[in-house]
C-alpha cells in the first residue's frame, strides 16, 4: 500500500522496538542526572521569536537560516525552539525559580527544530537531552558538568568518543582575538566560501565552525585564542583542565573549537566521534555567563550542554530486545466468555503483566498462529469446556504444554513462573 501522506522532509518516526531503546537511554540520563542534583524542567516547544533572536544571536545560522518562525492567527511572531537553554532560562526568570534554594541544576529532554539541509545525522526535528547549571561560577562546575557528560556516554557503553575543550574568552579579551581573526581571514578572502565572506563582516569567530574544506584548510595557521585570553579567563581555563585531570577525564585542547550559538563564553566543549571532527559532535556545550542577565534575570553565570539524541542512538551498543508484544494473550472463543476474559485480563495487568484479550482472530488456530508470530509466551483459552467446567486452559507457547486451572490458581501459577524467571 502506498501512503497518501509522508512525514515532512527532515523529520522521522521513531518506531518500536527503536522507541524502547530511546526510553532506556532517556531513563539512564534521568537517573544519572538526579545523582548530580539535576531536576527535570519541561518548557513549551514554541516561544516568542524575539527570545531566540536576541540570545542565540541575530547573525548566527541557527537564527538567520534555520529557525522555524511564523506569525500565528493573532499576528504574534513565534518560533519553534531551535535549542533548549534559552527556554529554560526564560522559565527560570519568569517563574522566579531563583527565589528557591540552590542548586539551580536542570535537565530537559525533548524535540528541537532547525531547518537544516537534511543529511545523515541531521534532521529538522531532532531531540536533545540537555543540562543547565546556574549560579555556579567556579571552574569546578565546568569540570563537573563535563565529567557528568563523559560518565553518561560511558554508562551507555559508547566508546571512542573524543572530548575537545577550549576557552573562547570573555567580552574583555575576545574582541582582540576577533580582530586578529578578521585580519587573518581577510588576507585569505579569496579562499573563503561565500558564507564565510559574509561571516568575515558579521561574525568572524563563526568562520572556525565552517564545514567547507577550503575554509578549513586555513584553520591551522589562524590565530589561536589562547594567546589572547585575559588572566581571569586563562586562570579559569587552567583550573578546569586541572579538575578534569583530577577527575581522570581525558581531553584534547582544541584552540579552534567555537560553538554555533553566540551566548557562549570561556569554556566550550564537544564530544566527537569518528575522524572528520565538526560533522560528528554528539554532545556540545559551554559556559554562558551573562545570558541570564541579558534575558532580564539575575546577573548569575551559567553552563550547560546538549546531546543530540539521533546521533547518540547511532552509537549506543544494544542488546536485542525480545520482540514480545504481550506476555499473555487471552482468547475467548465464545461471546459468553468475553466478559470473564476482560475482567481477568484486568487482574493480570494489576499484577504487572502485559496482556491482551484477542477477539480479532476468527479461530483458535489463527489466534495461536498470531501468538506464535508475536512471540507471546502464554495463552489462556476460554472455550465452552472451560466456561462450563470453570477450569481455564493455559498454554505455554514455547513447550506447547497445556494445563487447566481455576482462574485464581491460574493467576498464582503465572505469578510463580514470573518469580522463578
Ligand atoms: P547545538 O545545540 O548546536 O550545540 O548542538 C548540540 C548537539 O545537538 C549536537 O552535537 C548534535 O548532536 C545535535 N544536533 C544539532 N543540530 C542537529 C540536527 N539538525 N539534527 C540532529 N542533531 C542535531
Amino acid at each position: 500500500m502506498s501512503s497518501r501522506y509522508q512525514a515532512v522532509k527532515g523529520t522521522r518516526d521513531i518506531l518500536p522496538p527503536e522507541s524502547q531503546h530511546w526510553t532506556i537511554v532517556e531513563q539512564t540520563a534521568r537517573n544519572l542526572f538526579r545523582q548530580y542534583g539535576y531536576q527535570e524542567i519541561r518548557t513549551p516547544v514554541f516561544e516568542s521569536r524575539d527570545l531566540f533572536v536576541r540570545s542565540v544571536g541575530e547573525t548566527t545560522e541557527v537564527i538567520t537560516k534555520q529557525m522555524y518562525s511564523f506569525q500565528d492567527q493573532g499576528g504574534k511572531w513565534l518560533a519553534l525552539r531551535p535549542e533548549g537553554t534559552v527556554p529554560v532560562l526564560r522559565a527560570f526568570i519568569q517563574q522566579g525559580l531563583y527565589n528557591r534554594p540552590q542548586p539551580y541544576r536542570y535537565f530537559y529532554i525533548g524535540p528541537m527544530f532547525r531547518r537544516e539541509r537534511p543529511q545523515k545525522g541531521r534532521y529538522r526535528q531532532f531531540h536533545q537531552i540537555g543540562v543547565e547549571v546556574l549560579a555556579e561560577s567556579s571552574p569546578l562546575a565546568d569540570a563537573e558538568v563535563i565529567a557528568m557528560a563523559a560518565e553518561f556516554l560511558g554508562s551507555l557503553g559508547i566508546r571512542f568518543t573524543r572530548l575537545e575543550i577550549n576557552s573562547i574568552g570573555c567580552l574583555r579579551c575576545r574582541p582582540a582575538y576577533i580582530t586578529a581573526l578578521k585580519q587573518y581571514f581577510g588576507n585569505h578572502r579569496d579562499a573563503l566560501c561565500e558564507d564565510c565572506i559574509n561571516r568575515l563582516e558579521v561574525n568572524p569567530l563563526r568562520i572556525l565552525d565552517c564545514k567547507n574544506p577550503d575554509c578549513r584548510d586555513l584553520f591551522p595557521n589562524a590565530p589561536s585564542i589562547d594567546a589572547f585570553l585575559c588572566s581571569n579567563c586563562h586562570d579559569h581555563f587552567a583550573q578546569v583542565r586541572n579538575f578534569l585531570h583530577h577527575l581522570a577525564v581525558e581531553f584534547n585542547f582544541n584552540p579552534r573549537l567555537v560553538r554555533g550559538l553566540d551566548y557562549y563564553m570561556r569554556t566550550t566543549f564537544e564530544f566527537l566521534v569518528g575522524e572528520s571532527s565538526a560533522q560528528n559532535a554528539v554532545l556540545g556545550g559551554g559556559r554562558y555567563d551573562g545570558l541570564l542577565k541579558e534575558l532580564g534575570g539575575p546577573d548569575w553565570p551559567g553552563i550547560g550542554f546538549a546531546i543530540g539524541m539521533e546521533r547518540l542512538m547511532e552509537l549506543v551498543p544494544r542488546e536485542p530486545f525480545h520482540e514480545e508484544s504481550y506476555e499473555v494473550m487471552v482468547i475467548p472463543l465464545e461471546p459468553s466468555a468475553i466478559l470473564d476474559a476482560l475482567t481477568w485480563t484486568q487482574h493480570l495487568r494489576q499484577n504487572q503483566f502485559s496482556a491482551w484479550v484477542n477477539t480479532n482472530s476468527v479461530s483458535l488456530r489463527s489466534a495461536l498462529r498470531l501468538a506464535n508470530k508475536c512471540r507471546v509466551p502464554f495463552v489462556v483459552i476460554l472455550g465452552v469446556d472451560e466456561i462450563t467446567s470453570g477450569k481455564w486452559t493455559l498454554r505455554d507457547m514455547r513447550s506447547g504444554e497445556q494445563i487447566r486451572f481455576e482462574p485464581d490458581s491460574l493467576m498464582e501459577h503465572l505469578l510463580r513462573i514470573r518469580q522463578t524467571n
